[in-house]
């Protein structure tokens, strides 16, 4: 039976709950376990999918295509695994369900009321979450004391009931302020967060302090009396340069071996951490540095622009970097810019590479179009990200095939030549104004070409390898296959995932192709249309354009093909 790990936040959002529940993952894979992690969001959306990014983060995507927020993310780059989007619970899909279900008359004349359905409801669907794995860690959102995780807080202790304390350990992750006027740190919120906590029957086994500075010997003490919990177990998370840290940093408290024995358990294996060790310090102490310029659309809330709204391609760029030891330097761009001005382009020179990430819309489209043009004349590298490509696409249609009016529909409907266009069965969904989850989301399969450079990458980085093994597990399942586009064996295929609507329009593929386009890859629907996924310019030192999101599948220890590739280049 897998054990229960719960994580919870005190005091404030935004103190790195997801990250220390991703490093206790962490930890506890180094000592022989399979672990997977839950999230369970607070809010009645259905997904993270029409949430803003500029307030939430950016939305992840899973593999099965569900559209979750970032924590899962960081869980994945941790803990090198694949996470199903119903490792995310929100409120919206619990009540959803029980509504559902009620409406379809399967209660029976019951009352169907908060205990024990919608408890029941998250009980299930944790334990779902949970099969064949040795410990669950379930991240509880938002912070203690909202009214929302109640329900939540509640399920929690009844699975405990149902399986056992010895089954389930409690984790409190607060924070402790030090008021710069004092420059004392304070205990007091930490103290309250502790009874907020206990008014649901739970009593913290380990408390995780986040603070600016590491704790003391007198404010453990304190922490250790008011929550009544050995000291050995109130453990200090002051802040670091990399996130990456902070497994060993927990370890050099002896986290791993607490958690065991809090369990009644023994490690499996002796922990190795030579590996994260040599790619933190590469992360840390990086032998060159490049630098790259993301070309994009920001919007600033308040005083604030928010960069987590590009976290993934942020990260991805940081585990290339840590295996090629080379620090990323980056800066934002806002593609607006080049529209008012052509010359502030020559900007650009300072980079060693250039990102156009994803994106909807028409703001700034023209300055990323500008971008893609200067990084193609110039022989800057060049990675594009979904809009990136598309983009891409455009310019080259524009500039390189004479068809000066090439646009995406997406921005101009009227174009005479729509490179980019719409599928016909997206174009029903826009007419309807159906939003929510209607995109093509999740894991596709892409045919590589051989002997391209996309291909080249796949290979190097045993990426290849590592998708035909999970391609192995996916055949086995007949309609899912059909839908990722594995239709015949033998073919060599990378697995990506996508969140988007617009396509290379297939009538224009060979004229681009004639003009010196090369596409890498494709994905091949079960009605055998083909739909391109990757372009290259040969002639050029690096110039790639992918119509999935890579970034979702970069790990640290395991970067992303295509990352990887660009960083590379950047440094030559
Ligand atoms: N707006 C484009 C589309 O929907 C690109 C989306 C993206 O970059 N994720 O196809």
């Amino acid at each position: 039976m897998p054990r229960y790990i719960v994580v919870a936040g005190g005091v404030m959002s935004g103190v790195g709950k997801g990250v220390t529940t991703a490093s206790i993952g962490k930890i506890l894979q180094e000592y022989g376990y399979k672990v997977s992690s839950v999230k369970i969001d607070p809010y009645l959306n259905f997904d993270a999918g029409t949430l803003r990014p500029t307030e939430h983060g950016e939305v992840w995507v899973t593999d099965d295509g569900g559209e979750i927020d970032q924590d899962l993310g960081t869980y994945e780059r941790f803990l090198n695994i694949d996470i199903p989007r119903r490792n995310n619970l929100t409120t919206g899909q619990v009540y959803k369900a029980v509504i559902d279900r009620e409406r379809q008359g399967e209660y029976l004349g019951q009352t169907v009321q908060f205990i024990p359905h919608i408890i029941d409801e998250i009980k299930d669907r944790i334990k779902k979450a949970s099969n064949s794995y040795d410990f669950i860690i379930v991240e509880v959102g938002g912070t203690i004391g909202d009214y929302e995780n109640i329900p939540f807080l509640f399920a929690l202790k009844s699975l405990e009931r149902d399986i056992g304390k010895q089954n389930v350990s409690y984790f409190l992750v607060t924070y402790l302020p030090i008021p710069s006027h004092i420059e004392e740190m304070k205990t007091k919120p930490t103290q309250q967060a502790i009874r907020l906590l206990s008014e649901h029957g739970i009593f913290p086994d380990f408390i995780i302090c986040r603070a600016k500075r590491a704790l003391d010997t007198p404010r453990k003490k304190k922490i250790e009396t008011y929550a009544n919990i050995a000291s050995e177990n109130v453990i200090s998370e002051p802040d670091i340069e990399t996130v990456y840290q902070i497994p060993l940093d927990l370890e050099k408290e002896k986290l791993g071996e607490k958690i065991l024995k809090e369990f009644g358990m023994k490690a499996k294996k002796s922990p190795d951490w030579s590996e994260w060790k040599k790619l933190v310090d590469n992360i840390l102490k990086p032998k060159k540095t490049v630098k790259v310029a993301i070309v994009g659309k920001y919007i600033d809330i308040g005083d604030y622009a928010l960069a987590d709204s590009y976290l993934s391609i942020n990260q991805s760029l940081l585990h290339a970097g840590a295996s090629l030891n080379a620090g990323v330097e980056i800066d934002w761009l806002d593609s607006k810019k080049f529209e008012d001005s052509k010359k502030s382009l020559n900007e650009l020179k300072d980079y060693d590479g250039i990102i156009v990430p994803g994106g909807f819309g028409s703001s700034g489209v023209e300055g990323k179009i500008l971008a893609a043009n200067f990084a193609r004349a110039n022989k800057i590298p060049y990675l594009g990200l979904c809009y990136g490509l598309q983009l891409a696409v455009v310019e080259f249609a524009r500039n390189a095939c004479g068809l000066k009016d090439a646009n995406t529909t997406e921005i101009n409907p009227k174009t005479s030549s729509p490179v980019i266009d719409v599928q016909p069965a997206q174009k029903e969904i826009l007419e309807k104004s159906m939003y929510g989850g209607t995109m093509r989301l999740g894991q596709y399969a892409a045919v590589l070409k051989d002997k391209s450079q996309v291909l080249k990458l796949y290979e190097e980085t045993g990426r290849l390898k590592e998708d035909e093994k999970r391609i192995n597990e996916l055949v086995k399942d007949k309609s899912q296959a059909f839908r990722l586009g594995i239709l015949e064996k033998g073919r060599k295929i990378a697995l990506e995932r996508h969140r988007h609507r617009y396509e290379v329009n297939p009538k224009f593929v060979d004229l681009l192709e004639k003009n010196g386009m090369v596409f890498s890859g494709y994905y091949e629907r079960f009605d055998r249309t083909r739909l391109m996924e990757y372009v290259e310019l040969p002639n050029h030192p690096f110039f790639i354009g992918t119509q999935a999101h890579p970034e979702f599948k970069s790990r640290l220890g395991n970067p992303s093909p295509l990352f990887y590739g660009f960083v590379k280049a950047c440094g030559k």
